[in-house]
C-alpha cells in the first residue's frame, strides 16, 4: 500500500484531504507542522508528501529542498506544495525548491483526483523538478534584547510608511516617501518593525539621541521584498561596533534570511559586505509562532502575499501593537479567482472567509493596527492577486476585531498626499456608516502614537 504524507495546520484542509486519499486507497499519515512532518517523512518514506507552503515550524519549500538534498527515500518521494494564495511567484519558487506539483487551497475533489492520476504515472506533472541542495538553518533561541531604552508606555514611531518604492518629491511630503519601517519602544525594549529605506532616518535618530550609548535592538523582518529590507545598509546603528543588533525572520520562498539580506549588499551592488558591517549583528531564522523579546510577547501569523510573509503582535505592558504590511484578504481574492461553477465559488468563498476569521483572532483587541491598505476598492478591481488588500477590507477587519486605532500602511507609490487623505476620510465615514468606534488614520512619517498602560 502506498502511503501519503500530509502536512497542512488547517485541521479542515487535513480531514478532508485525508478523507479522500484514503477512498483512493492510500495509507495517511498527518502532521500539524513541518518539523512534524519532516519526523514522519524520515520515518516512513512515504509515496507522496502534501505540504502547505506555510506550514509552522518548517515551510513547505524549506521541506522540499531538504528532502530533496538527501541522498535516499524519501528524497524522491513525490512532493506537492499546497497553498492558499498561488501567487505566480511562489509558483517558480515550488519549483526552484524542487517541487513536483503545486495545488491551490480550497483542493477540490477533481484537483485530487488529477494529482493521483499524476501519481499513478498516467498523465505528466505540471511543474518540472529541478533538485536543490538542502541548505541548514540555524535553531532559534529566545531572543531578549535591552540597553538604553526606559521603561513606560509604549511607543510607536513611523520612519517609512510607503510601499513597493521610496517616493520621495514635493506631492508625497506630508505622508512621506520613504518604503517600511516602524520604530516600537515597550517594555525597556527598542524593536524595529522591517527595515526599508525609513531605517535610515531611525539610525541616525538614535546616534543623536544616545551619543555612542551602546544599544540593544531587536529587528522583525516581515519578509524580503526590496521595500522591506533596502535601507539596512543605510542603518547607522549597524556601523556602531558597540550596538547590538538581532534579525529576526523567517526563511523565504529561495534562499535563507541571511543569504538574502547579505546578497542585496554584495559587489556591485553595495560597496560594503554585510560581513563587514562593524556592529555586533545575528540574524536568526524564526520558526516558533510564539517568542519574547524581554518581557515582549511576540505572536506571529503568515500573512496572504507572494513569498513568505508574517504579521507581528507584540503584546506590550500597555497594550498590543499588529502589524501586518502586506497583505491581501482571503476572501475579495478567493472571490476574484474563484472558478466559474457554483459549488466551487462558494467552496472558495467559504474557504476565504475562515482564512479572514483567523487573521480577525490574531489582532482581536489590539490598541494599534498598521495594515496593509495600498488601494482603494476600484484600484483594487484592476489589481487582484498582486498581494495587497485595500482600504474598505482593512477597515471592516480592524471593526470586525475590535481595533482601536487602525493606521491604513503601505502607500501606494502613485498616491500623492490628497489622495491618502481621502481614503483616510473614506475609511472614517465607512466606520461611521458601521457604526463603529474605531479610529482610522493614514500612517505617516514622524508620527508618534504613544499608548497608554491599562489600569491595572
Ligand atoms: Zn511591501
Ligand atoms: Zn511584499
Amino acid at each position: 500500500m502506498k502511503t501519503a504524507l500530509l502536512i497542512d495546520e488547517d485541521r479542515v484542509v487535513r480531514e478532508s484531504l485525508t478523507s479522500w486519499l484514503r477512498q483512493a486507497g492510500l495509507a495517511v499519515l498527518e502532521a500539524a507542522d513541518g518539523e512534524t512532518g519532516r519526523a514522519l517523512a524520515l520515518a516512513h518514506q512515504p509515496d507522496l508528501i502534501l505540504c502547505d507552503q506555510l506550514a509552522p515550524r518548517c515551510n513547505g519549500f524549506q521541506l522540499c529542498r531538504f528532502l530533496r538534498g538527501l541522498p535516499e527515500p524519501p528524497s524522491r518521494a513525490m512532493f506537492v506544495l499546497t497553498t492558499s494564495g498561488g501567487y505566480g511567484v511562489d509558483r517558480q519558487g515550488a519549483v526552484e525548491a524542487g517541487a513536483d506539483e503545486y495545488l491551490v487551497k480550497p483542493i477540490l475533489e477533481h484537483d485530487l483526483a488529477r494529482l493521483l492520476e499524476i501519481f499513478r504515472g498516467h498523465g505528466s506533472a505540471t511543474l518540472a523538478a529541478l533538485p536543490r541542495p538542502a541548505k541548514k538553518s540555524p535553531g532559534p533561541s529566545a531572543p531578549d534584547a535591552g540597553g538604553a531604552i526606559p521603561s513606560g508606555p509604549a511607543l510607536v514611531r513611523f520612519w517609512g510608511v510607503r510601499g513597493s518604492l521610496p517616493t520621495p518629491g514635493p506631492s508625497t511630503v506630508h505622508y512621506g516617501g520613504n518604503t517600511s519601517c516602524v520604530e516600537v519602544r515597550a517594555d525597556g525594549q527598542l524593536i524595529i518593525l522591517d527595515a526599508g529605506t525609513g531605517i535610515r532616518g531611525l539610525g541616525l535618530k538614535l546616534a543623536a539621541e544616545f551619543k555612542g550609548v551602546p544599544l540593544a535592538m531587536t529587528l522583525l523582518i516581515s519578509h524580503t521584498h526590496w521595500d522591506h529590507i533596502q535601507g539596512l545598509p543605510f542603518f547607522d546603528a549597524a556601523y556602531n561596533p558597540a550596538n547590538k543588533l538581532r534579525i529576526l525572520g523567517y526563511e523565504g520562498a529561495q534562499a535563507g534570511l541571511h543569504s538574502v539580506l547579505s546578497s542585496q549588499m554584495e559587489s556591485p551592488y553595495f560597496p560594503v559586505g554585510f560581513q563587514q558591517l562593524p556592529g555586533h549583528i545575528t540574524i536568526e531564522e524564526l520558526k516558533d509562532a510564539v517568542f519574547f523579546i524581554g518581557p515582549v510577547e511576540v505572536k506571529t501569523i503568515f500573512l496572504n502575499h507572494p513569498g513568505v510573509c508574517v504579521g507581528y503582535r507584540l503584546n506590550t505592558s500597555s497594550g498590543a501593537i499588529a502589524y501586518l504590511p502586506d497583505n491581501e484578504p482571503y476572501q475579495r481574492y478567493k472571490f476574484h479567482t474563484g472558478q466559474p461553477e457554483v459549488a466551487s465559488t462558494a467552496e472558495f468563498l467559504r474557504y476565504g472567509r475562515r482564512m479572514d476569521e483567523r487573521l480577525a483572532d490574531f489582532i482581536r483587541g489590539v490598541e494599534v493596527l498598521i495594515l496593509d491598505s495600498q488601494y482603494d476598492l476600484n484600484e483594487y478591481q484592476t489589481r487582484v492577486g498582486w498581494g495587497h488588500g485595500c482600504v474598505d477590507d482593512a477597515v471592516a477587519l480592524a471593526a470586525q476585531a475590535n481595533v482601536k486605532r487602525l493606521f491604513l500602511f503601505h502607500h501606494d507609490p502613485s498616491h500623492d498626499d490628497e489622495k491618502i487623505t481621502q481614503m483616510a476620510q473614506w475609511g472614517r465615514s465607512f466606520v461611521a456608516t458601521l457604526n463603529e468606534s474605531l479610529q482610522v488614520d493614514a500612517a505617516r512619517e514622524g508620527l508618534e502614537v504613544v499608548l497608554q498602560p491599562s489600569p491595572k
